[in-house]
C-alpha cells in the first residue's frame, strides 16, 4: 500500500484527553464506511485510527484519545495529539473490513470512548441513503466529562427523527437527564434483540467481548455481529 504524506490542519479539544484532528491528504481519497488509516510514526511504528469522515476537499477527520505513558501508552497517541498544526505525518490506507452492510435490517451500534468513530461513519453513510432501517447508537464512557459529540447526535436526530435513535450511558457517574448509568452491554435484552438484526461493536476488547457473550446468550448468531477491537 502506498505511503501518503498528510498534514495536520486543525485540532479541536473534545474532552480533557480526546481530540478531533483534521489532516490534509492533498488529494481526494476513497473509503468504505468504517475503514481506518495507519500512521507510520518514527521510533514508534504503526498506529491505526478509524476515519470519522473524509470531506470533499481531501480533509480526513479522526478522533484520537491521548494515552499518557503512565496509562500504559507507548507514545503513538501522544505524538499525534501533541502535534502542532502544519506538522506532517506518513500514513497508509484507508483499509479494514469493519464495514457497514448494505442490508435492509435495523442496526444497533455499540461503542465506548473513541470506539464511536467508525460507528459514527457507518451511521452517517447509512442515514444518507434515506431508507427505512433504524440506526440505534449506544455510546458509553466512564464519566460525564468524557462524553463528546452530543450536539452532532442531536443534529442527526433532528435530521432523521424516524430512523436515528441514540442512548448516552456513563458507567461510573450518576444518571443525569437523558444520560443513563449503564454499561453499553445493558442495552442488550430480549426485547432489544427482537428489534435489531445487526450489531456493530467498537472500542476496548473487554467491552466487545462482554457484548458478544451477551448477544450469544440471547441467541443472536455470530453472522449478525461485526466488531473492531482497539488494541
Ligand atoms: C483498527 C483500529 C482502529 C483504531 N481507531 C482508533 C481511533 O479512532 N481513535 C483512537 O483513539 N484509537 C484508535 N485505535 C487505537 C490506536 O491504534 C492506539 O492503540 C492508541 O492510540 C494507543 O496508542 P499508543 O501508542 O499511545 O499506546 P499503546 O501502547 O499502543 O496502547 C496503550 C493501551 O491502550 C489500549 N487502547 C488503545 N486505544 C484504546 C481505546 N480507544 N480504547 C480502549 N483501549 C485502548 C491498548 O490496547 C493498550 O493497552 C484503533 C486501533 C485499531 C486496531
Amino acid at each position: 500500500m502506498a505511503l501518503t504524506e498528510i498534514q495536520l490542519t486543525k485540532k479541536i479539544s473534545l474532552t480533557k484527553d480526546v481530540f478531533e484532528l483534521h489532516y490534509d491528504m492533498g488529494k481526494q481519497v476513497q473509503m468504505l464506511p468504517g475503514q481506518f488509516i495507519t500512521f507510520i510514526l518514527p521510533e514508534i511504528g504503526g498506529r491505526s485510527y478509524s476515519i470519522l469522515e473524509i470531506l470533499d476537499n481531501g480533509t480526513i477527520i479522526l478522533i484520537i484519545k491521548r494515552w499518557d505513558t503512565q496509562n500504559n501508552g507507548r507514545g503513538g497517541s501522544i505524538a499525534l495529539c501533541d502535534a502542532e498544526v502544519w506538522d506532517n505525518f506518513k500514513c497508509v490506507g484507508p483499509a479494514g473490513h469493519f464495514l457497514l452492510k448494505d442490508t435492509p435490517y435495523n442496526k444497533a451500534f455499540l461503542g465506548t470512548g473513541t470506539g464511536l468513530v467508525p460507528l459514527y461513519n457507518h451511521i452517517i453513510h447509512g442515514l444518507a441513503k434515506k431508507t427505512w432501517e433504524k440506526y440505534q447508537l449506544v455510546f458509553g464512557v466512564r464519566y460525564m466529562q468524557d462524553l463528546f459529540y452530543l450536539e452532532q447526535f442531536q443534529k442527526l436526530k433532528e435530521q432523521y427523527p424516524d430512523t436515528f435513535y441514540y442512548h448516552l450511558v456513563v458507567s461510573r457517574d450518576e444518571a443525569q437527564g437523558m444520560i443513563q448509568k449503564w454499561y453499553v452491554t445493558d442495552f442488550l435484552t430480549e426485547n432489544t434483540v427482537k428489534q435489531y438484526q445487526e450489531y456493530y461493536l467498537c472500542g476496548a476488547p473487554a467491552m466487545i467481548e462482554g457484548c458478544q457473550e451477551k448477544l450469544k446468550s440471547l441467541w443472536v448468531s455470530e453472522e449478525q455481529v461485526f466488531f473492531e477491537k482497539y488494541t
